[in-house]
């Protein structure tokens, strides 16, 4: 098993990774497993392929279709009994017309559903709901908004990631759900793809370490999910899903085995080691198979390989579109048996029953067998009853007093200030003085549906102004703490509503005109909030209407300082050299405006980092682990050609209103061998004249290896808080593990050789004295 310690001068030694079983614990166990079997030997097909099944709310409430329903928002009594007594249906999913529901409404259908399932079916199986509750109670009204994940992957803070999980825990419970779809794992590797920003950014180690942290405050820190405080977590996209060719959602991805396991398995298996529940299947596909479909991921890989015996869920409609869409069945029936057969344990259908009929059949024609059925069945009723379902089929709303509270509410505003990343500040523009006269302008200046992006109060989250409108936008934040006379707006460029994300209307000399009177101009540029395919983009560039704005208000020769307010980096090439400041805010949720507006005024120093490479140019997609050829020196002789490397800002990149100095860097030995632990240290002192925190990152490069090597690898970081003048020494404990790569035989291999450290600015070396593989799986992240 592989240990990580961080220690910080004399703190808390953490170890990641050791669990174990009281005698009591096991004991509850085996009870589990013992009434699991007996309800699985008493069940019939019907019953057994009905627990497989998961509908949307839609199907079961009063409505003219299954795809919208009436409001007010009522079950169907009748729907409901066709759903659970005549189909078995033992999942229910998402909310109804797209939209946030009050943790009163939420009570009532849970409650609905399960006195139906508990009371009038044969074996009283409560069912489970399942939600998309990804950056706080999505669904909820009323619920505590944190930042989406890549912003809280800036923050760099383990803690904090870990208490927006709890208190996203807590609330959904308070909705009576106890299932999220959370978190994303995926690894945001192209800027391009819409759902980057669900994601917790290019790095390997920053995705994997945040992963855990969130699984452990979804599910608590022994994963006791029958505590009614916890909920059960769900990994997706199982496997690759954000690295499409193309960079839009849904289309193929090519992804070689030997990539596959060293960038996209490791986050997810150490999700999976930290004990999470459940795992959603990637809708796209991969080398030309769809993921649905393919048997070798679905069961070698994660049940077999990784050990996940827990239930495996399709991602919506993906068991249908093996043959709608990625024509590999020739029937809708063929492909419920590919999906089924390659491992697949429930079906998000979401709309029809027929998924049930066709696995029935399935079953008796002897095309499925009834072994892979109660594997499946077996994995969702060892859910139901970790969590506690059969004994506590609804949690009560009355029993959750913190649900918005101002505690919850200080989580996520300090989530979304320590995330908030300052990328130039020429001639110390920031912070401003109280009472300067500003501008503020831009399309993202007043609106909090940019601050919250996709899956906020619905889908696409264009209801967010309807539910947050008691939350602060930028302008509103801004003119709280500077005095509404001192603040003037004028969109220039403003986001049309009810378009498509990114159409837009100008009036930018108006803008401009505005500009004339003020000392600074706040520019909001970015994006409005999308998700999911609707989120596909033709060109990375920011808006043309947004440069032309920006370019503009450079010629006013007014200090500009840019906002930034967007889920992927979109390119500012044409305009960032004419901005004075640019402050990078993400999607920061319902507090971002007010955490913006402190950091804008020096109320809260700056300490989020980069968790991506911020592009300079749409054909210079690199992340920052890429191979050396991607900047290669000038070759000598006739073909003197170099390589053409450029980038806006680099990953882990982020600047404070402190300085501070590393020195002191020590290892512990230059030439350990490849099970011996090393510690490198080093120190940091803040050298300026306020507090800050630091973002202490270790990289380790592989100097030479057999396959080519990264240029770099995050390794290890840690946030440390310096009072001004104040110096701590920062220690992290890597062994051969933690430094390994995947080696043409597909194993986790260190090699003899040379490795480079490098932590701000300080370097040094060692040796690893032999080569040891680690397995497979070996790396234990
Ligand atoms: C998304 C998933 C989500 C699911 C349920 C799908 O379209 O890809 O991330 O969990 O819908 O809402």
């Amino acid at each position: 098993m592989k240990k990580i310690i961080i220690s910080v001068l004399a703190a808390t030694t953490v170890i990641i990774g050791f669990s174990f079983f009281t005698t009591k614990e096991s004991q509850k166990e085996i009870t589990k497993i013992e009434r699991v079997e007996k309800l699985l030997a008493q069940m019939t097909l019907e019953e057994k392929v009905g627990q497989m099944a998961q509908v949307t709310l839609d199907v079961i409430t009063e409505g003219d279709t299954e795809f919208s329903s009436y409001e007010p928002l009522k079950l169907s009594d009748e729907l409901v009994n066709k759903a659970i007594l005549e189909y078995h249906v033992g999942s229910v999913l998402n909310t109804a017309n797209n939209r946030a529901r009050s943790t009163e409404k939420w009570h009532e259908v849970v409650s609905q559903l399960q006195e139906v399932a508990t009371t009038q079916t044969r074996l009283k199986i409560p069912v489970i709901y399942g939600i998309d509750a990804i950056h706080g109670t999505t669904y909820t009204a009323g619920a505590t908004l944190f930042p989406q994940e890549i912003a809280q992957a800036a923050t760099f803070n383990r803690e904090l990631v870990r208490r927006g999980a709890e208190i996203c825990a807590y609330e959904t419970r308070a909705s009576a759900i106890p299932w999220t779809f959370s978190p994303v794992l995926d690894m945001g590797r192209d800027p391009r793809f819409p759902r980057i920003w669900e994601g917790f950014g290019e790095d390997v180690y920053l995705t994997s370490e945040m992963g855990v942290q969130m699984i452990k405050g979804y599910e608590g820190e022994d994963n006791d999910i029958s505590n009614p405080l916890h909920v059960a977590s769900c990994l997706k996209h199982f496997l690759g899903y954000s690295v499409p060719l193309s960079g839009k959602d849904r289309t193929p991805a090519f992804i070689p085995e030997i990539e596959l396991r060293e960038r996209h398995i490791p986050a997810f298996k150490a999700a999976l080691d930290a004990g999470a529940h459940t795992v959603m299947i990637n809708s796209g596909l991969i080398n030309g198979t769809p993921v649905h479909a393919n048997y070798d991921i679905l069961t070698k890989l994660l049940k077999e390989e990784l050990g996940f015996d827990g239930v495996a869920v399709t991602d919506w409609a993906d068991i249908d579109n093996l043959y709608t869409r990625d024509k590999v069945a020739a029937t809708p029936k063929e492909a419920v048996k590919i999906a089924i057969n390659a491992g697949i344990d429930m079906a998000m259908i979401p709309y029809s029953f027929d998924f049930c009929e066709d696995l029935v059949e399935l079953v008796n024609e002897g095309e499925v067998p009834m072994s892979r059925i109660d594997d499946a069945v077996r994995r969702i009723l060892n859910l139901k009853h970790q969590l506690g379902l059969f004994d506590t089929p609804v949690t009560h709303y009355k029993d959750y007093d913190k649900f918005g509270s101002k505690e919850f509410e200080t989580a996520a505003y300090n989530a979304a200030a320590e995330a908030i990343t300052l990328l130039k500040n020429q001639e110390a523009t920031l912070p401003l003085k109280k009472g300067a006269k500003l501008l503020v302008t831009g399309p993202n200046a007043n609106s909090m549906r940019s601050l919250n992006g996709g899956w906020s109060y619905s889908w696409q989250g264009e209801k967010v102004e309807e539910f947050a409108a008691q939350y602060n936008t930028i302008l509103e934040a801004i003119q709280n703490f500077n005095g509404k006379k001192n603040v003037t707006h004028v969109a220039g460029v403003s986001y049309v509503e009810t378009g498509k994300y990114w159409e837009e209307t100008t009036d930018i000399p108006a803008a401009v005109q505005a500009a004339e009177k003020v000392d600074y101009i706040v520019l909001c540029l970015g994006e409005n909030s999308y998700t999911e395919k609707p989120g596909d983009l033709h060109d990375l560039k920011i808006s043309q209407n947004q440069i032309d704005l920006a370019l503009a208000l450079v010629k006013t020769g007014k200090p500009v300082i840019l906002v930034l307010n967007e889920g992927r980096p979109r390119l500012i090439k044409d305009f960032a050299e004419g901005m004075d400041a640019i402050v990078q805010t993400y999607l920061p949720g319902n507090f971002g405006g007010d955490a913006l507006a402190d950091i804008l005024f020096g109320k809260v120093n700056p300490s989020g980092k980069l968790p991506y490479t911020y592009p300079m140019y749409a054909n210079t997609l690199v992340t920052y682990d890429h191979k050396p050829s991607e900047e290669q020196d000038k070759m000598e002789g006739m073909y003197d050609y170099e390589s053409d490397f450029a980038v806006q800002f680099p990953f882990g990149y982020g600047l404070s209103y402190t300085t501070f100095e590393y020195s002191d860097l020590t290892v512990s030995s230059t030439s350990p061998s490849a099970t011996d632990e090393l510690t490198i240290s080093v120190k940091v002192t803040n050298t300026g004249k306020v507090a800050g925190k630091e973002v202490v990152q270790l990289y380790i490069s592989d100097l030479v290896a057999s396959i080519s090597p990264d240029m770099k690898r995050l390794r290890g970081f840690e946030k440390i808080n310096l009072k001004a003048g104040e110096s701590k020494t920062v220690r992290f404990t890597i062994t051969g593990s933690d430094i390994a790569f995947v080696t043409s035989d597909l194993q986790w291999t260190v090699e003899k050789g040379d490795f480079a450290i490098n932590i701000g600015g300080q370097s040094d070396k060692f040796e690893i004295t032999e080569t040891k593989k680690f397995g497979q799986s070996g790396q234990m992240l």
